[in-house]
């Protein structure tokens, strides 16, 4: 409850005074006076850049006019009889007929903040109207005019509001979409190019901003201990988790940052591993934050010392619930590291099995740790953080991978996931970290988070009208279009909630909502996507849509095609002859070579290659019938 009462001091205010008048700004002529220091701070200099290139798009045959008298709008300046700005803080207000800009634009090492740039942002957004719906130019929303009136003494202030504001960046930048285990796995036509990536990265995080994200408190987490295969395999074993096989880490296999090395777990009953961990915290200077993220996957210690920290039920799979050996362990690290540093924070994943709650061990001091919550799309996320806080937790982010998704329909979790932060957002929750798969099968869910990560407040009806607006006059029958989609999503979550609770997490390595495919493919028949292109078909019949807005339409049309053609393809394996099957593939990939540039997807690898997408499909059919799609000169047709 009391992050609700915080929440209303921050976010974003756009305000105007009750006695003002209003000028006109010519947005056609409009000057930008840009104070020297744009030139050399990269926020002022982006919010000189964006306010130009979003004032051209609006204003038709804009030309700034030359004399300074024409100056409208001040970046990089106090407004007169204001304040500066303070930590983390953007402005923009309304005085004497200019608009003035400016706000936090500090950097470090670790950080750049955005004041004076976000500034410009709730400019465009709340006076001209302008939407971020997607990366990229092709993303901007706006409806052309030549002039605004704006009240003297408007003004609009942003504050973060969550501590903790991220759609992880990582997975769009090019390194990631240009692994090279994803590229060969992708047919030579569907490959990204190293500019496309490059750019693609870029305005992933130019979108980013101009939703206008920024994290107040960096806090240090993320798999803690992905080197300790190189460290300690050969030297000392026992400080590592024993396998099935009564291994005891795997030398040699860190050079080929094989997954069994990075993903290697701690014999966590060891006291050796807890001095290990804070020699080595010690070493690094006794961190504030001492993050003890586990690796990911499973891999749990197997020795009998570990296996009597556990608390099974009878017959329990052995990867079913780890939680209680982890409590414990966490609980030693947290004694001996507060006898060095009272104050400081543990930061842990609640994640995979592990994350339900214990059902013997207790934490014996919550309020040092911090906890980076990571629910499933099928868990009931309040239950099981409710049921944590009740255990003493005080203090959590949430670091869900409901964005790592690699299937081919259009999701239609929004509001399930508006839903899930609101839930948390009242539970106290300091922020969120998404991590993702940035494709345009989950564009709507992106920016719902998006749009809540700057601004909690907002309700689900505005966000879905601001999303539906990028498709012009076709809103109506898009939004008719999504609420088919998201129905029969939400119908589905429920029943592969109840069908197998929690099952696939155990068979499976990682916790992944990518495995959430199973799901997302049983949910829509063949028969819901004719309906659906029905419903998009009548969307396209609008003669007056914009050649974007056209293109918006059409790119929702590709996928439904792709999902239809890909739903066939998954379920065609179980019951057609290899030889036939593949001819299901082959289809399937011409389909998506001749709808490229519609869907226009940086991420193929990924469903190609991404466990457990397809490759368990494409591995039975790929090097045997469909070798020209592999090879260098691949056929487009
Ligand atoms: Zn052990």
């Amino acid at each position: 409850m009391e992050a609700g009462k915080k929440m209303a001091m921050a976010g974003a205010y756009a305000m105007m005074a009750t006695f003002a008048f209003a000028f006109e700004i010519d947005l056609r002529t409009a000057r930008i006076e840009a104070m020297p220091s744009c030139t050399t701070n990269e926020s002022q200099k982006q919010a000189v850049r964006e306010l130009e290139k979003h004032l051209s798009m609006i204003a038709q045959k804009r030309k700034p006019a030359k004399a300074p008298s024409g100056v409208v709008f001040v970046v990089g300046k106090v407004a007169p009889g204001c304040k500066e700005a303070s930590a983390h803080e953007a402005h923009a207000q309304a005085v004497g007929g200019k608009i003035y800009f400016w706000g936090d634009d500090s950097r470090s090492r670790f950080y750049q903040r955005w004041g004076t740039l976000y500034g410009v942002y709730g400019f465009l957004e709340k006076v001209l109207g302008v939407k971020w719906v997607w990366a990229g130019d092709k993303g901007i929303v706006l409806t052309p005019r030549n002039t605004v009136e704006v009240p003297d003494g408007w003004s609009y202030r942003f504050y973060p509001p969550l501590e903790v504001s991220n759609i992880a960046e990582y997975t769009a930048r090019p390194y990631s979409l240009l692994r090279p285990r994803l590229v060969e796995y992708t047919p030579v036509a569907l490959r990204v190019s190293d500019d496309r990536a490059r750019t693609f990265g870029h305005e992933w995080s130019q979108w980013m901003r101009r939703l206008r994200h920024q994290t107040r408190t960096h806090v240090t987490s993320g798999h803690a201990f992905t080197d300790w295969n190189r460290r300690f395999a050969e030297t000392r074993p026992e400080l590592l988790a024993l396998d099935e096989k009564g291994r005891r880490g795997y030398p040699g296999e860190h050079e080929k940052d094989s997954d069994r090395a990075r993903w290697i777990k701690l014999c966590v009953s060891n006291p050796a591993v807890v001095d290990q961990i804070i020699t080595d915290w010690c070493a690094g200077g006794t961190n504030r934050y001492l993050n003890i993220c586990p690796n990911d996957a499973y891999g749990f210690c197997r020795c009998e010392n570990c296996r009597a920290w556990d608390a099974d039920k009878p017959g329990e799979d052995f990867n079913a619930h780890k939680t209680d050996r982890y409590v414990r362990f966490w609980n030693r690290v947290a004694e001996k590291a507060c006898a060095i540093r009272p104050d400081v924070t543990i930061v842990t994943y609640l994640y995979s099995s592990y994350r339900f709650p214990p059902r013997r061990e207790r934490l014996q001091r919550p309020e040092n740790f911090l906890f980076s919550t990571v629910p499933e799309s099928r868990d009931d996320s309040e239950q099981l953080l409710g049921a944590w806080r009740k255990l003493g937790m005080k203090r959590y982010f949430v670091r869900p991978n409901y964005l790592c998704y690699c299937a081919a329909p259009v999701r239609g979790m929004e509001r399930f996931f508006y839903e899930d932060f609101k839930r948390n957002l009242a539970g106290g929750m300091m922020g969120v970290s998404e991590d993702n798969t940035p494709r345009p099968q989950e564009q709507f869910e992106f920016y719902t988070f998006g749009r809540l990560i700057a601004e909690p407040d907002l309700s689900f009806e505005t966000i879905e009208a601001e999303f539906l607006s990028q498709y012009g006059s076709a809103a109506p029958e898009m939004k008719e279009y999504f609420t088919r989609v998201r129905l029969r999503a939400e119908a589905g979550r429920l029943k592969a909630k109840e069908a197998k609770p929690y099952k696939q997490s155990v068979d499976t390595k990682i916790l992944d909502d990518s495995q959430y495919y199973g799901a997302a493919y049983s949910a829509h028949t063949d028969a819901d996507y004719a309906g659906d292109l029905d419903v998009v078909g009548r969307a396209l019949a609008h003669a007056d849509l914009s050649e974007m807005e056209r293109w918006r339409v059409n790119r929702v049309r590709a996928m439904i095609e792709n999902a239809r053609l890909t739903r066939k393809f998954i379920y065609a394996r179980d019951s057609m002859k290899t030889r036939e099957f593949a001819e299901v593939g082959r289809e399937l990939i011409l389909k998506r070579i001749e709808l490229k540039d519609a869907i226009d997807d940086k991420c193929w690898g990924s469903t190609f290659r991404g466990y457990p997408s397809e490759i368990r499909w494409w591995m039975w059919i790929k090097d045997k019938y469909l070798k020209e799609f592999w090879e260098p000169s691949a056929p487009a047709k």
